[in-house]
């Protein structure tokens, strides 16, 4: 095929096969959003590029390497976004929703794009669930979104299979005195580090606790640490965190080389990662930015929030098969119809059965054929059950009924007992396609 007819590297198909899967895991998302009381808000996927610049910060990977950036036909730089937040806090800020103090508990899902080298877990055009939360200065808001993220670990199965990572940036007066510590601590050891690192040295040294590299890792092991730096207001922000995790009974371990890729996180940050990924291991990521409204001309305004990476996450539920069986099915009945008379009655019946039972999935054979061929196609939609409509039925007034999944004798139902039957028949029969 030639290449223009091809999807773009690193950017996916969802194919229909797999996006009940999609949806199941939306659908639980939303629900846990729901039951803590937090409002969904959709906001464009191109913005400024200066918006970007400005919050994500000019040396973070995702600025210097990874951001989609192109001139608008009228020569205004854009960029498809690489993340939520800083589109969150743009539409925010713009809308008014933040002024006075007012607080906002919002979420967000759609695709992300970053030019990054497409593997397993890693995509150009990827999709986040993200929350953010304005006006709430305390711990007990950064606990809460961690629970929230807890409660949907249990609610798909995964929870043994993650592990809770955490730690405090501090204020920004804090940070900029380990900063300076770090810095003076590693160029006593500049010629060991690797590249990146001596390149972040300058712009960014709390990355350099990210680094890969062993070498740089080992030099780490006896650098200043983060945590006694601290100032007393995060000291006693990041013990109110951790005393409503203990009160709640979630596992963490904290990690004070945790850092996070953004520039703008101050005080507490935290990752959900897991071993069942290989290299992409992390699957949500988030912290606490206190000073981003300011730093994008708006009034002091407190923020908190994070991001999950959907495509890690269902790698997951496959990898770990916690993907549901019933996700499998997605037809409930097949409507089988032999020759022209039962197929126009058959037309008539499909819409009483969608007025009577409109969560029902009823499908409808298509393109006639004989009672083979309907009924594989009956079998292969994945159905329960196929309705038998044909001249002898429509003579007597009455339907069959066959059962496809197990060895239950067909039924002979009367028609004008049809919608009812089916309704008693799949009332109780939980379905996930809500
Ligand atoms: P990583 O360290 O894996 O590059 P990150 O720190 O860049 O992640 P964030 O910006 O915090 O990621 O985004 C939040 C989540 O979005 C990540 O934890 C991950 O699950 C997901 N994510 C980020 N980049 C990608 C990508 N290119 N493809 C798929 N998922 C991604
Ligand atoms: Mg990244």
């Amino acid at each position: 095929m030639s290449k223009t007819l091809q999807a773009i590297r690193g950017m996916n198909d969802v194919l229909p096969e797999q996006s009940p899967l999609w949806r199941y895991f939306e659908h639980k998302v939303a629900g846990v959003l729901d039951s803590y009381g937090y409002q969904q808000i959709r906001m464009p996927v191109v913005e400024f590029t200066e918006l970007f610049r400005r919050s994500i910060g000019e040396v973070t990977d995702i600025v210097e390497k990874e951001m989609y950036t192109f001139d608008d036909r009228n020569g205004d730089s854009l960029t498809l976004r690489p993340e939520g937040t800083a589109s969150c806090v743009r539409a925010v800020m713009e809308h008014g929703l933040i002024n006075n103090g007012l607080v906002q508990k919002l979420w967000y899902t759609g695709p992300m794009f970053r030019h990054e080298r497409p593997q397993k877990g890693r995509y150009r055009q990827f999709h986040q669930v993200g929350v953010e939360v304005f006006n709430l200065p305390g711990p007990d808001i950064d606990a809460e979104l961690i629970l929230m993220t807890w409660r949907l670990w249990h609610a798909l199965g995964i929870a043994d299979s993650v592990t809770l990572e955490l730690n405090s940036l501090g204020t920004s007066e804090s940070r900029a005195a380990y900063r300076a510590a770090l810095v003076d601590y590693l160029s006593g050891h500049f010629e060991q580090l690797d590249e990146d690192s001596q390149r972040r040295l300058s712009s960014n040294p709390l990355r350099v606790l990210d680094s890969k590299d062993a070498t740089t890792q080992a030099i780490l092991v006896a650098a200043p640490r983060l945590e006694d730096y601290l100032d007393e207001d995060s000291r006693s922000h990041f013990a109110g965190v951790r005393a409503r995790l203990d009160a709640a009974g979630v596992p963490y371990v904290l990690n004070n080389r945790l850092v996070r890729g953004l520039d703008y996180y101050s005080k507490t940050v935290f990752e959900w990662t897991t071993d069942k990924l290989g290299a992409q291991g992390t699957v949500c990521g988030g912290g606490r930015y206190d000073a981003l409204v300011e730093q994008m001309g708006g009034k002091p305004t407190t923020g908190v929030g994070f991001a999950m990476g959907v495509e890690r996450l269902l790698l997951m539920l496959e990898t770990l098969e916690k993907v549901p069986a019933e996700l499998q099915q997605q037809v409930d009945v097949y409507f089988c119809a032999f020759g022209e008379k039962a197929e126009l009655a058959a037309v008539h019946w499909a819409e009483r059965i969608r007025d009577a039972i409109p969560s029902l999935r009823l499908q409808v054979n298509a393109g006639g054929g004989s009672f083979k061929s309907q009924f594989k196609k009956a079998d292969r939609s994945t159905a329960a059950y196929a309705l038998i409509l044909g001249e002898d039925e429509l003579n007597n007034h009455s339907i069959g009924l066959k059962p496809l999944r197990n060895d239950t004798e067909q039924q002979t139902l009367a028609l004008d007992d049809l919608t009812g039957y089916l309704d008693a028949l799949f009332a109780t029969a939980t379905r996930s396609h809500a």
